[in-house]
């Protein structure tokens, strides 16, 4: 994250993550003329980008392709126009971390969430009864994307009892291994320093569910100074409220929050690794097994089994990663479907046109 080699002309970029080593990817569209621009919000064929010189609107058409989760999307770096009515994006760069999500719809497609995303802040309400189960579920989902987690408990402050809530933050740890996890109270803003500190480098991206605390934490993170003067900044000049125009924000301690709306009803995609990491004491365990293949169901030399048994595991943990490993082969499944179904389109049409020029070819012949 180092700014020593960033030249001055993009050195206004480094609040919203540009580096050296964007500046090398950026090079070759450097040299055509073209600016680069953070996406800060996309918007049915057009984006807004943070650039040197400020925020600015472009049209997407030349870069829409038919992959949808190549489709531009908050926090992708883009070669765009240096002015021009419309201006284009030209090109974006090859994304170091991209979080995708199952969409809802019964065409089994993904969908492209956010770009470029360092660490995955998964928000969890102290206001409910923990739900291990879906923190595994976001967890899996931020692993996948190539961020690393962070676990924020919300709303501490419903918790006054320093033992209690010692012990509902090692409930969370239990079902996080090798993720921090974190108590914030943004009423009382016991936490927030420390999260603070914590993303002031990089980008992150919130994660939970509606309730969950979210907007608290995104406020308590920017301040509401800076989202007054971001507003003022922003060119389209309506003075619409900044969380509504922008799904982006230069943090003022430093880093890059990505707040983007309705991350409800999160799926996995493709998610197989991530369920992995986030069960990493599960597949440790079932190394020992003694048949590779071991379902840990009734398996003899069973190390998943003998865990459990012996109270080092929890049941719940082995149902949950069952449940997990299922729901994602099941969304690969439907995937491959679709792929199968358009592999064997494309040969239909093939065939046709094969037969087609080979009937041609013989009524040639014959005349
Ligand atoms: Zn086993």
């Amino acid at each position: 994250m180092s700014s020593a080699s960033v030249s001055s002309s993009t050195l206004a970029l480094t609040s919203y993550g540009w580096d050296e080593g964007w500046e090398a990817e950026f090079a070759p569209y450097a040299a055509q003329g073209l600016v680069p621009g953070r996406v800060v919000r996309v918007d049915r064929g057009q984006c807004d980008l943070a650039t040197a010189a400020g925020t600015v609107r472009a049209d997407t058409a030349f870069v829409t392709p038919h992959d949808p989760l190549r489709v531009v999307c908050t926090g992708d770096w883009a070669a765009v126009d240096p002015a021009g009515h419309p201006r284009y994006v030209r090109a974006c760069l090859p994304r170091r971390t991209a979080f995708v999500r199952s969409t809802s719809s019964q065409r089994s497609e993904g969908q492209i969430l956010a770009a470029n995303v360092d660490r995955a802040i998964v928000a969890v309400p102290l206001s409910t009864e923990l739900d291990l189960g879906r923190i595994e579920r976001f967890l899996a989902l931020a692993w996948e994307s190539g961020a690393e987690p962070l676990v924020v408990l919300t709303k501490a402050d419903l918790v006054p009892d320093p033992v209690g809530l010692s012990y509902l933050v090692q409930d969370v740890e239990t079902v996080a291994p090798g993720v921090q996890v974190l108590p914030v109270s943004a009423v009382g803003g016991d936490g927030t320093d420390v999260l603070a500190a914590v993303v002031s480098g990089g980008t992150s991206v919130l994660l939970g569910t509606s309730g969950a605390g979210k907007s608290t934490l995104a406020n308590a993170l920017l301040g509401e100074d800076v989202m007054a003067v971001q507003d003022v900044r922003d060119t389209d000049g309506k003075g619409r409220h900044t969380t509504t125009t922008r799904n982006l924000l230069a943090l003022p301690g430093g880093g890059v929050l990505i707040d983007t709306p309705g991350l409800r009803g999160v799926g996995l995609w493709d998610a197989g690794t991530g369920v992995g990491q986030v069960f990493a004491e599960i597949e440790e365990l079932a190394r020992g097994c003694r048949f590779h293949d071991c379902a840990h169901r009734t398996e003899p030399g069973c190390a998943v089994l003998a865990a459990i048994e012996e109270g080092a595991l929890p049941e719940r943990r082995l149902d949950s990663y069952r449940k997990l490993l299922r729901e994602n082969q099941r969304i690969v499944a439907k995937t491959d479907a679709r792929l199968r179904s358009e592999i064997l389109k494309d040969w239909k049409r093939r065939s046709a046109e094969g037969r087609a020029a080979l009937d041609a070819k013989r009524g040639g012949r014959n005349r």
